[in-house]
C-alpha cells in the first residue's frame, strides 16, 4: 500500500457519484475509550486524500479535536458524519458517541448505520464497553469488521497481562475462523476457489451476521488503516443490503428520511443530520414530520466533508445529509415528503416491530 498521491489535491478521495447506491457504506466505528477510534477516523481521512496532514492524538490536533478552530470557522469539521472516498466507494463515517451513557444518543446513530467496525485495542483485548457496543451492535444485527488495532506494541509485559483478556477475545470471535474455513473448504471442494470467490463468500457471511472477519493493525500505519478501508468497502452492507422490513421496503420510492443529529451552527442554525431510506430530497423542500404530524421547511442541504460543507441541491436514498431550517425534528426522527405519507407511516411503523416512529 502506498499513500495515494490524491493526498496532493483536494480530491476528497475520488468520491464516488452519490447515485450509485451500491457503493455506499454508511458505517460507524464502536469502540472502548483508547482503543484507536479517534486515530483511525483521522488516519482514514489522510489516506484516503481528505485531509492533508496527519495529527497526532496526544498533540491535540486530529481532525476531530478542532473544536475551537470548528468554532470559529462557522463550521463543522468533525461531524456527525464524514463523507470522502475509497476505492470506487463513497464512506459515510457516522460518529458515534463515545461515551456510552448517552444510550439514546447511541441507539439513534445505531439506526441509521448499515455496518461498522469494532476497533479492539490489541494490547488489552475484549474491555468492558467493547462488549457493551457488540451487544448493541447485534441488537441492532449490525454487520461488522472487528479491527484489532495497535499490533505494532511489542509490549512483551502488556501481552502477557492481557493473555487472559485474549483468550476472551479469540472466543468472542470463535465463529468467524470455522464458518469462514467451512464456506472455502466447501467451495474448494467443487473447484479450486479464487481470491475474488473467496472473499464473496466472506461478503455473504458477513451481511448475513454468520461471520464477522478479523483485522489485526496499527493505525499508526497505512499497512493498517488502508485494508481496513478496503475491508469496509468488501465485506460491510450497501444500503441496498438492508433487510427487507426496513423503511426502505416501507416507503418504496416516496421520500423517507431519519434525522440522528442535530448540531448548533452560530451561523446556521439548527443543522440536522439525516439518513435518507428512501426517495429523493430537494433542496428546499417541505418535510412532514412523522412523529409530531407536522411540515417543516428544510433551508440548505449539505454534505459534510472533513473541513467544509458543500451545498447540494438534491440527494438520493442511502445518502446522508444536513439540512438546516428543521426547528421541531429531533435525534430520532422520521421525516417524508408528504403528508399522507406521514400519516400512513405512522400507522404502518407502529406494526412494524423493531421500527419506532
Ligand atoms: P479513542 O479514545 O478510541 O478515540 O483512542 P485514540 O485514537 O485517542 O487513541 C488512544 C491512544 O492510543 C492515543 O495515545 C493514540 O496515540 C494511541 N494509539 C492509537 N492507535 C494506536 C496504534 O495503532 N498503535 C499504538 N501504539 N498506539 C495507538
Amino acid at each position: 500500500y502506498h499513500i495515494s498521491q490524491s493526498c496532493q489535491v483536494r480530491s476528497y478521495g475520488n468520491l464516488q457519484n452519490s447515485d450509485v447506491i451500491d457503493k455506499i457504506r454508511n458505517f460507524g466505528i464502536l469502540a472502548h475509550i483508547d482503543a484507536g477510534k479517534t486515530t483511525t477516523t483521522e488516519r482514514m481521512l489522510f489516506y484516503s486524500g481528505t485531509i492533508k496532514q496527519m495529527g497526532e492524538v496526544h498533540h491535540g490536533n486530529t481532525v476531530t479535536d478542532f473544536m475551537d478552530q470548528e468554532r470559529n470557522r462557522g463550521i463543522t469539521i468533525t461531524s456527525a458524519a464524514v463523507t470522502f472516498g475509497w476505492n470506487g466507494h463513497r464512506f459515510n463515517l457516522i460518529d458515534t458517541p463515545g461515551h456510552i451513557d448517552f444510550t439514546m444518543e447511541v441507539e439513534q446513530t445505531l439506526q441509521v448505520l448499515d455496518g461498522a467496525v469494532v476497533i479492539l485495542d490489541g494490547s488489552a483485548g475484549v474491555e468492558a464497553q467493547t462488549c457493551t457496543v457488540w451487544s448493541q451492535a447485534d441488537k441492532h444485527e449490525l454487520p461488522r469488521i472487528a479491527f484489532v488495532n495497535k499490533m505494532d506494541r511489542a509490549d512483551e509485559d502488556l501481552l502477557e497481562m492481557a493473555v487472559e483478556e485474549k483468550i476472551r477475545l479469540v472466543e468472542l470471535l470463535a465463529d468467524v475462523d470455522e464458518i469462514l474455513a467451512e464456506e472455502v473448504i466447501q467451495r474448494e471442494s467443487l473447484s479450486n476457489v479464487g481470491p475474488a470467490e473467496l472473499k464473496a463468500a466472506i461478503r455473504r457471511a458477513t451481511l448475513s451476521r454468520l461471520c464477522v472477519p478479523v483485522l489485526c493493525g496499527s493505525s499508526y500505519h497505512n499497512v493498517g488503516v488502508q485494508p481496513l478501508m478496503d475491508a469496509v468497502g468488501l465485506y460491510l452492507p450497501s444500503p441496498l443490503d438492508r433487510p427487507k422490513d426496513s423503511l426502505v421496503e416501507l416507503f418504496k420510492g416516496s421520500f423517507c428520511a431519519r434525522a440522528f443529529k442535530i448540531r448548533h451552527d452560530e451561523h446556521k442554525g439548527a443543522v440536522t443530520f439525516m439518513r435518507i431510506f428512501s426517495g429523493n430530497l430537494q433542496k428546499g423542500q417541505k418535510v412532514f414530520n412523522v412523529r409530531q404530524q407536522k411540515a417543516e421547511q428544510t433551508g440548505q442541504m449539505m454534505v459534510a466533508y472533513a473541513d467544509e460543507f458543500q451545498e447540494v441541491q438534491e440527494m438520493s436514498s442511502g445518502n446522508i445529509v444536513s439540512v438546516t431550517g428543521l426547528k421541531d425534528t429531533f435525534a430520532g426522527d422520521l421525516v417524508t415528503g408528504n403528508l399522507s405519507s406521514a400519516n400512513s407511516a405512522k400507522e404502518k411503523l407502529m406494526k412494524l416491530k423493531g421500527i419506532d416512529a
